[in-house]
């Protein structure tokens, strides 16, 4: 177990001290820096199944897991054993290898909605080209997204966005030209009614919706009985496509991922993530006709000099094989479990906390819920998150600096990891 000494943390502050001279914020990804939550990164040093830790000697359980890739923990043997078979042959190559052909089979294979995939760098590499591919394929400009929901930082998908963005505020980013912006319509999610109506006034101008099958970029929303069959019905009804995106989900939820548990057929799916076992990857797939527009069989544009890079391919690939319907249920029992002791902790501690869960992801919102979109989210109490964040920080467990992020546990957290987390937030709902 954790040994539990309050954070030390002078080298992590002198590090981001440097950092912030060289890099916009001190960060190469906005959340990472803390600042809605006051306080002073983690500077990681190294990572190992179910822990981080920190040049300042701390150790964390770790609920962030890189934001979702991490789903067998941190250096797993076999991905890092992948890896370094792959560098001695060469890093990128920039020409066809095998390993990207197995890849799609196996993307393909456990993906039914998915006849063919392009490999990309990116989650938001995977959803931009999905849309431009919508777009191109239906001859029809606009595109439906929901409130909070977050498709990574294309312009036309950085409007009422989530994540980051929710978190720092900035939910319009300056920079996306009007023009863009005009074209993109957003409803709240789970209101299959508000996406009737827009499609009633602008139907035939719509290229498609963008939905994640279950939102995780406002904290973990799922989608409500109905929803996504809703989604499925008006779009085939006007013509428009339906795109999952699956960044977050693919390979998370389940052997379909969250397709795969609700019984839907998306057009296209994009994922990231999970697909690339921690390296710079996305994908985005789907039905043949559709796909077979892009370059070189057909002529909508989309390339990469890193796309479907050896090293990649193999972290993702064997990623992939190591997730057997064990390893789901295996998650899904830890996720249950983590689930049921901070609802025992609010309970006992008499803190209001609403807690959704699909397997893995898990978000405790300091609200009294229901959460079931942006708006109900955004009622969480942020301060008391805030403070929140600090407490078990100090209880040697990393969770999402934000509100609007869920927990990932991984395969590799142990039972008794979960218990000393449920300890931990015990002690550090007390101390709020
Ligand atoms: N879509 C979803 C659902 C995501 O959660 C994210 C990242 N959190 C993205 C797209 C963007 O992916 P990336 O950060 O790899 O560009």
């Amino acid at each position: 177990t954790i040994e539990r000494v309050a954070r030390r943390e002078e080298a992590s502050r002198n590090a981001f001290e440097e950092a912030k001279q060289y890099i916009p914020g001190g960060v190469n990804s906005p959340v990472r820096a803390f600042k809605s939550v006051g306080l002073t990164p983690i500077y990681v040093d190294r990572g190992e199944g179910s822990r981080i830790y920190d040049i300042d000697g701390n150790t964390f359980i770790d609920y962030v897991c890189s934001w979702g890739p991490l789903i067998m923990g941190h250096a797993h043997p076999d991905v890092v054993k992948a890896l370094q078979e792959t560098a001695v042959k060469g890093t990128s190559f920039g020409a066809p290898t095998l390993m990207e052909t197995e890849m799609a089979k196996t993307v393909v294979a456990r993906v039914p909605s998915v006849d063919i995939v392009r490999m990309v760098n990116s989650g938001t590499e995977a959803t931009m080209s999905a849309i431009r591919l919508a777009r191109g394929f239906t001859g029809r400009s606009k595109i439906l997204k929901f409130e909070g929901s977050y498709h990574g930082h294309a312009d036309s998908l950085l409007i009422k966005a989530g994540s980051g963005v929710a978190t720092l505020g900035l939910p319009d980013s300056p920079g996306v030209p009007e023009g863009v912006a005009m074209n993109t319509i957003t409803v709240p999610y789970n209101d299959l009614e508000a996406v009737k109506v827009a499609f009633e006034r602008y139907g035939n101008e719509i290229a498609a919706i963008i939905v994640e099958p279950i939102a995780g970029n406002m904290g973990v929303v799922p989608p409500q009985p109905g929803f996504l069959e809703g989604l499925r019905k008006v779009t085939t009804g006007y013509g428009a496509l339906l795109i999952f995106d699956e960044v977050m989900t693919g390979f998370r939820v389940g052997f379909s991922s969250a397709q795969g548990l609700f019984g839907i057929t998306p057009d296209l799916t994009c994922f990231g993530k999970v697909i690339g076992g921690g390296l710079p990857v996305g994908a985005y797939g789907g039905r043949r006709d559709i796909m077979e527009k892009m370059a070189p069989s057909g002529p909508i544009y989309q390339a990469g000099t890193l796309s479907g890079n050896p090293l990649a391919m193999a972290a993702g690939l064997t990623t992939l094989k190591l997730l057997t319907s064990e390893v789901y249920d295996r998650l899904e029992s830890l996720g249950s479990r983590l689930e049921q002791g901070l609802k025992r902790n609010a309970l006992d501690v008499g803190i209001p906390l609403t807690i959704n869960r699909v397997g893995s992801m898990v978000c405790p919102f300091f609200t009294e819920g229901p959460v079931t979109n942006y708006d109900t989210a955004k009622a969480s109490n942020l301060d008391t998150f805030r403070r929140y964040f600090g407490e078990m920080l100090g209880q040697g467990i990393s969770v999402p600096p934000s509100q609007f992020e869920g927990m990932f546990v991984s395969a590799a957290h142990s039972e008794q990891d979960i218990d000393d987390t449920i300890e931990g937030h015990y002690r550090a709902l007390r101390s709020l």
